[in-house]
């Protein structure tokens, strides 16, 4: 409605309708008409002049009514049924109370919906927002629900496409897609465009790549770099894989603000498992169960509570107990793919061997941000240009875990496999490609220069007991270390 009144053609719709009125009481006075029926005449044409304005309203929203269905994508067939190939919806109903736990990513998006409500105060002090946020991380974890409620929020409409219904197999259409996507939002403006697993489009170029791929990928940046004068359109993405997006995409003013969604830790899924049990009648020790869900996102932790009140309604028991939940998390784990699903022990060993990464990196100034119980560490780039003291540090990161779970609980475990297989290859490059071993003792082998590594790495574990020990109670305790934690807790 609010958008019908700034439009020239409703303004001038009136206009005439007033003049109109105007008209026909003039030509009233002059004519010769008995003054008896003149009233009625006149709210004769009143009610004809505001039956065509109800008609013409009316019909606008029917028509704009028809353009936001949604049709199924196998569905579209040839270019004339294009522009109603994806989802909008007016406004999603959704807030941020309905997301569960994830209180500092809620915040990084807070100054986007600002930006959305008051571009004016961002323009004025020339302050240039993103144009493309890179929501990462697993499936599951809320990463669509975080953009809706970013929409809703913001109170402008929502456009969201899936990447991979973009590609289709004529060569060129996921381009047109893109085109009208990017067209519609912006008649819009403010409006959000979600593209999710944008990997599908976006993966780095090469020769595997089809030419359809690829030809929706470009049209996609094209339209990212004319977004100059769309005034708050917002293209949110996202990607459980950043590693495989071509850089182009990553490159600033496209995707240059990137908010990463991790698995959610154990406050996290005390609030997500009270959300879900909220209105249902049940006997859950919410914590005990929490604890022993980790490595589970959001979409399981709801389904968990779907198929165990499921699981209690087949056993006649109307009231949800601790052991429904863990009867159905164990069938859970049991189809899931992540292995990061850890007994109390496991979780002892995982922690020890973070906590000690994170002190090496810490103290070794690696560039990180925070280190998660439940996901997998930073890893070595090849494609970085690194120092003799560089790589050898590397090796030692991926040494330091190993040493620390033999040094501490005399245990080795099949967990640290990938580490040392990797410090082994490092060592190969070390010695083979880089030819460093030149600033080592001559003739020292590999073998000799990886036993002398992991004498260094015990070192650094005894020697940082305490710290390395505090470390890993904070992990177990919250799943997550951000590095200005260290920097607080040292
Ligand atoms: P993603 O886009 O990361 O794959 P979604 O946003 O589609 O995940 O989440 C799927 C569903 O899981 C949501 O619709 C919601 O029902 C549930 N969910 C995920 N995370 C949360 C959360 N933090 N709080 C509440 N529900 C959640």
């Amino acid at each position: 409605m609010k958008q019908n009144i700034k439009n020239p053609l409703y303004l001038m719709k009136i206009l005439i309708t007033l003049i109109l009125l105007l008209i026909s009481v003039m030509f009233l006075k002059d004519i010769n008409i008995d003054k008896n029926i003149q009233p009625y005449l006149m709210i004769g044409f009143l009610v004809i002049f505001l039956a065509l304005n109800i008609y013409l309203f009316v019909s606008k929203i029917l028509i704009k009514d028809k353009s936001i269905k949604t049709i199924p994508f196998n569905s579209v067939k040839d270019n004339n049924t294009l522009e109603s190939s994806y989802n909008i919806s007016d406004m999603p109903d959704i807030s941020f109370d309905d997301i569960a736990g994830f209180d500092e990513i809620k915040s990084q998006v807070f100054e986007i919906i600002d930006f959305i409500k008051h571009p004016k105060k961002y323009n004025d002090l020339k302050v240039k927002l993103p144009k493309g946020i890179l929501l990462v991380g697993p499936p599951g974890v809320g990463k669509t629900l975080i953009a809706k409620a970013i929409a809703s929020n913001a109170g402008v409409p929502f456009y969201y496409q899936s990447g991979a219904t973009f590609v289709e197999m004529y060569v060129g259409l996921g381009a047109k897609r893109v085109v009208d996507l990017f067209n519609r939002a912006k008649l819009n403006s403010p409006s959000i465009i979600f593209i999710d697993e944008i990997d599908a489009i976006g993966q780095k170029r090469d020769s595997s790549n089809s030419q359809e791929r690829e030809a929706t990928l470009n049209q996609l940046l094209t339209q990212m770099d004319g977004f100059e004068n769309s005034n708050g359109t917002i293209v949110i993405a996202a990607t459980n894989r950043i590693d495989v997006l071509d850089n182009a995409l990553l490159r600033s003013g496209r995707f240059d603000r990137r908010v990463f969604i991790h698995l959610p830790t154990l406050s996290d899924r005390i609030k997500i498992l009270n959300r879900y049990l909220k209105g249902r009648d049940h006997n859950i020790n919410i914590e005990l169960i929490s604890k022993k869900i980790s490595g589970f996102s959001g979409a399981e932790i709801e389904n968990l509570v779907n198929e165990s009140a499921l699981y209690a309604l087949r056993l006649n028991e109307r009231s949800l107990r601790n052991e429904h939940l863990l009867k159905i998390k164990d069938s859970i784990q049991q189809n899931k793919e992540i292995k990061l699903m850890l007994d109390d022990k496991d979780r002892d060993n995982v922690a020890l061997d973070k906590a000690s990464k994170a002190l090496f990196m810490y103290q070794n100034n690696f560039s990180f941000e925070s280190i998660n119980l439940l996901e997998k560490s930073i890893h070595f780039d090849d494609k970085k240009i690194v120092s003799n003291i560089e790589l050898t540090n590397w090796i030692k990161y991926y040494l330091v875990g190993y040493c620390a779970i033999l040094e501490k609980n005399s245990e080795i475990i099949s967990y640290s496999s990938g580490d040392l297989k990797e410090a082994k290859r490092l060592i190969g490059l070390y010695f083979d490609e880089y030819m460093m071993n030149h600033l080592l003792k001559q003739n020292i082998t590999k073998k000799e220069y990886f036993d002398s590594l992991i004498d260094e790495c015990k070192s650094f574990i005894n020697d940082n007991n305490a710290k390395i020990l505090v470390l890993k109670k904070r992990l177990l305790d919250s799943e997550i270390i951000k590095k200005e934690e260290i920097n607080e807790i040292f």
